[in-house]
């Protein structure tokens, strides 16, 4: 990007020099042939993405919160309910976002590094109905995975639609569209698919489009679904100019998701997802996250007794990694360092070793090199 830095945050990600050079080809037409045909194919790649036969791809510019507010507001009118089930600040957005739409939110709460049990969430559908459900599959703020397809189960055959944030998820963890029953899967390009930030994407179900449709109007112009879909059925047609650069490298990055494979890609989150947290531990750190629902994608970090976040941060950026403050009541507490989309051993050992000389050079004792030789146990050589 900027410099050689490694950016191990929890997005943007590390673009692969493909994605960069796709980025730099010369803007062309938005409804020039070749640029369709790209368009026509990213949109389909990202529909295998979400192993879904029959789900609607919408692509547009924007990122993740645009993504939560296009889902959100084609199938839940202002004065109907929401339950959103939260495990951290992004699943907490959703309750701001309904309310800045007079959509009411029943907020369904677990205490940060946890997520909400299944047995919790099925308490609460037995208790009231609502128009949908949003889960958030992996919390960034907290590196909790929520059991998407346990809550799913419980949602099935109900009328509530199934809206999934997989921001922090969709490119790295399995998350089959169809199987599970998930009705709007929205994303951003930043993350584990590995493209740089600058769009909005959905997936929407055949009944979710049935309840946009079901609606006269919606509270939105450019986030409107409608709009959309003749767009994404055929790119040639304009509503709203695309971002022809960005998804040229969108296209590449699936492209590149699809050469690895779903299956070998999920397994090589899961690796690196172990490798990290082993690195980490084996330096005696502490993760935020419990250990039944910890991310691989990122991972959270409480820092050590008399170790500060801003000298920690800045050791880091030293020697080259830079890992990302918290949120909320984490903050100054802990770091998190994404791991997702292209990181590899390469960079997980890099990652490691400099939060092992930081540390050291912060004055906490770590044995050397044990970092990089706990997460190479779980790293093929
Ligand atoms: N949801 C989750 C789970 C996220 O991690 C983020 C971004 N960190 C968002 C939504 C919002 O995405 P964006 O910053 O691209 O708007």
């Amino acid at each position: 990007m900027i410099d050689e830095t490694l950016t191990m945050i929890p997005g943007p990600t590390p673009v692969h020099p493909r994605v960069l050079s796709a980025l730099s080809k010369p803007t062309v037409s938005h409804v020039a042939p070749a640029f369709v045909e790209t368009f026509r194919k990213a949109l389909s790649d990202f529909r295998a993405l979400g192993q879904s036969a029959s789900a609607s791809p919408v692509v547009v510019s924007g990122g993740g919160t645009l993504s939560m507010e296009i889902a959100l507001v084609n199938v839940v009118s202002p004065g109907e309910s929401v339950l959103v089930v939260s495990q951290g600040y992004f699943g907490d957005r959703y309750g701001d976002l309904a309310a800045a739409f007079g959509i009411r939110a029943d907020v369904l709460r677990s205490e940060w590094g946890r997520a909400v049990t299944p047995a919790e969430l099925g308490d609460r559908l037995s208790k009231g109905s609502y128009a949908a459900v949003t889960f958030t599959h992996v919390d960034t703020s907290t590196g909790t995975a929520a059991p998407v397809e346990a809550y799913c189960g419980l949602l099935r055959g109900r009328k509530e639609l199934v809206i999934l944030d997989g921001v922090c998820a969709t490119g790295g963890v399995d998350e089959p569209f169809d199987r599970w029953g998930i009705d709007v899967l929205l994303t951003a390009a930043q993350k584990a698919i590995g493209a740089p930030p600058g769009l909005a994407l959905c997936l929407f179900s055949e009944r979710a489009l049935a309840r946009r449709k079901s609606k006269s109007a919606v509270p939105a112009y450019y986030a409107d679904v409608l709009r959309w879909l003749p767009i994404m059925d055929d790119p040639g047609k304009y509503f709203a100019t695309p971002c022809v650069n960005e998804i040229v490298a969108l296209g590449e990055a699936l492209r590149i998701l699809h050469e690895e494979g779903l299956p070998a890609r999920f397994a090589r989150h899961q690796r690196i997802g172990r490798a990290v947290r082993a690195g980490l531990e084996a330096l005696g750190l502490s993760l935020v996250t419990a250990p039944d629902c910890r991310a691989d994608t990122l991972s959270v970090v409480f820092l050590p007794k008399g170790v500060e976040d801003a000298p920690f941060r800045k050791e880091m950026a030293s020697r080259g990694v830079v890992v990302a403050g918290c949120l909320g009541p984490l903050a100054g507490k802990a770091f998190r360092m994404g791991h997702m989309g292209n990181i590899g051993p390469g960079e997980v050992a890099k990652a490691l070793q400099a939060v092992e000389e930081s540390l050291r050079a912060l004055g906490v004792f770590v044995p050397p090199g044990s970092a990089v030789a706990a997460a190479a146990r779980h790293l093929p050589v």
